[in-house]
């Protein structure tokens, strides 16, 4: 095929890409980026396979990066660097999986809890690694119900549990509260317990909030899963895992054929994404965070307003830029890609969501106009 056919494929795959962009107001993903300084990178046979803290046979890695931004990421989940190991993972899927089968082999045979409104890789994860688990009612803001979650480890006090908390549902933004999950679980005596947070959006937003909920290891988490492409924002899809340094050291294996220690869930691993979390946080720093974070957050009570103002019943958890709100038409759902669930959908005011694609969505849900 000649370098003008391919061209035009790519082209063709570039104006869809570029007729969307505007529209995207439903999903956790935020597009405001360049990375095209990365560019060059593009050119190499680039290949993380390994353990990011370990020595490979495969020179061109990025693990330095990688362990930098673990390193990095530790901190703003509240773990002192030195006592962190992780990894730059393919997304939040792969970070669940491994937290929770960090879970699985510190606690031996436990059953897994988790909420109704936990994320569907979960329930997936679990099965794959053969978790017996048990699925605890949700409350109406999609925070866990404490009381079923009582009840049920008190039934199976003999068995260790294995907590998958929300920090930020998909669907609503609700947070598990960490000090009462733990509360119970002391209040039950229990001596074996893991905790793995899942944080795929919220674990880039409470650090950078006054007054955050209660999301870091500082709160008895043993393991975090934060995405990549969803608050650092990613042209690929990427995530951060952390976990505690102390429990990988029992897990890994060494393979001889690449002279590194196989901790990780994957083999070959790629290398840019590394990059690009290192140069969202690099170049934003912790001040530019705040600041888009801050951005976000008022964009989304903006939201609120606005729909309220114009007699729909908005409303968001505290500290989360997703806007719950009743199910539009299915048109106004797929020109914003708004993500439905039964009567209900949600609009999400991440950094390239502006004040203006606010007021047309809210258009396009009052019309047409009612005659009164
Ligand atoms: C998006 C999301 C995930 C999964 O992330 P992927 O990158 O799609 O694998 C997990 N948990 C929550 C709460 C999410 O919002």
């Amino acid at each position: 095929m000649s370098q003008a056919e391919l061209d035009r494929r790519i082209h063709q795959v570039l104006s869809e890409f570029e007729l969307v962009g505007p529209f995207s107001a439903g999903y956790p993903v935020n597009q405001d980026f360049d990375y095209s300084a990365l560019n060059p990178l593009l050119r190499f046979a680039a290949n993380n396979v390994g353990d990011p803290f370990g020595h490979s046979r495969y020179q061109a890695n990025t693990h330095e990066t990688e362990r930098e931004v673990v390193r990095t990421v530790a901190e703003l989940m509240r773990l002192p660097p030195e006592k962190a190991w992780g990894y730059v993972t393919s997304g939040g899927t792969e970070g669940n999986m491994y937290g929770i089968y960090v879970g699985r082999e510190m606690l031996r045979n436990p059953i897994a809890y988790f909420s109704q409104d936990t994320h569907y890789s979960v329930v997936k994860i679990l099965h794959i690694l053969n978790i017996r688990n048990i699925m605890i009612r949700s409350q109406e803001n999609g925070e866990i119900d404490y009381d079923d979650l009582r009840e049920s480890i008190r039934i199976n006090r003999d068995a260790p549990a294995l907590i998958v908390a929300n920090i930020g549902t998909t669907m609503k933004g609700a947070v598990d509260d960490l000090e009462r999950i733990r509360g119970i679980v002391e209040d039950l005596a229990l001596t074996r317990y893991y905790i793995h947070a899942d944080a795929a959006l919220s674990g880039m937003i409470l650090p950078f909030v006054d007054d955050p909920q209660p999301f870091g290891f500082d709160s008895g988490i043993d393991s975090i899963a934060v995405s990549g492409h969803k608050m650092f924002g990613s042209p690929l899809p990427c995530g951060v895992v952390v976990t505690k340094r102390e429990y990988t050291a029992q897990i890994g294996r060494a393979i001889e054929y690449v002279g590194v220690m196989d901790t990780t869930l994957l083999g070959s691993r790629n290398a840019i994404t590394p990059m690009i979390i290192w140069y969202s946080l690099t170049k934003h720093g912790q001040d530019g965070f705040r600041k888009i974070v801050a951005e976000m957050l008022d964009t989304a009570e903006y939201a609120v307003q606005r729909f309220n103002a114009n007699g729909m019943p908005a409303w968001r958890t505290r500290n989360s830029p997703i806007v719950v709100i009743p199910r539009p038409s299915p048109h106004v759902l797929f020109q914003w890609q708004l993500a439905p669930l039964g009567d209900i959908a949600h609009l999400i005011t991440m950094p390239h969501v502006t004040r203006e694609m606010v007021d047309e969505v809210i258009a396009d849900c009052l019309w047409p106009p009612t005659a009164t």
